[in-house]
């Protein structure tokens, strides 16, 4: 899978891409992401890709044409590059949308800054628009950093035993199990029994019900809608 990014702060993704899981992932050609300076694709002597808004207001906006200019090169002709544009107005991103995304073949994912993108960039060179939360940040780097490692780990090879991502949280309708390794007591809180006992017939049946207490106790959203719970009566 490739993604490009485009931002104005292509140098806060170097070390985010070269560690762990997505930098081994890199190394061994599974996914391929590309970042690139939006600055690069601005007419403007002093690189400029920012002006005041029309009508006022506080805050600069970003203007249209570097983006354009930028989506296009990276793009081109390319239909099979989905072109998002990380905003708070965006569709929120959750793990129904990140196994959608992980079937693309290319994504483009648009970093904006300042108070706004120009809305012509929406118009023009955007597929869809795409929000980590309720909430607003300062730009959309760190949103496309979630993009990427939400999708990476579904792509297949990036994380090593694929059974634990099937059994993550959201993917079963459940949260995940409680998880313990050694030593067996921390400060007089024991590991339960049953993970010890090597009985995998019991192990599994404890996770499975820890994963529906979990839910219930955490996220009983999750248990209301059609469709959730699965894992508790697979
Ligand atoms: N004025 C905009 C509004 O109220 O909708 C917010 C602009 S925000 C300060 C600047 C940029 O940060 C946005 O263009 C977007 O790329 C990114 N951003 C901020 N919050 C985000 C979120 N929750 N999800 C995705 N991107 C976000």
């Amino acid at each position: 899978m490739r993604i490009d990014v485009v931002t104005i702060l292509p140098a806060v993704f170097r070390e985010f891409l070269e560690a762990s899981l997505i930098g081994r992932a890199r190394a061994a050609g599974l996914l391929d992401v590309r970042v690139h300076d939006l600055r690069d694709y601005t007419d403007d002597p002093h690189r400029s890709v920012d002006d005041e808004p029309y009508g006022g207001g506080g805050g600069m906006v970003m203007t249209a044409p570097p983006w354009l200019k930028a989506v296009r090169a990276i793009a081109g002709a390319d239909s099979a590059a989905h072109r998002i544009l990380l905003s708070p107005q965006g569709e929120r991103l959750d793990d129904a949308r990140v196994q959608a995304l992980a079937h693309e073949e290319r994504l483009v994912l648009l970093c904006g800054r300042y108070e706004a993108v120009d809305e012509r960039v929406r118009d023009l060179v955007v597929d869809s628009e795409l929000s980590i939360g309720d909430y607003v940040l300062s730009g959309g780097e760190a949103p496309a950093m979630v993009v990427i490692e939400a999708i990476s780990r579904q792509v297949p090879g990036v994380v090593g035993r694929q059974s634990s991502v099937a059994n993550e949280s959201f993917r079963t309708g459940l949260l995940d199990h409680p998880h313990y390794t050694r030593p067996p007591v921390v400060e007089g809180i024991e590991a339960p029994e049953v993970l010890r006992s090597g009985d995998h017939a019991r192990i599994d049946a404890w996770r499975r019900e820890q994963a529906l207490e979990a839910t219930r106790r955490k996220r009983p959203d999750l248990l209301g809608g059609e469709g959730s719970a699965r894992k508790c009566f697979q």
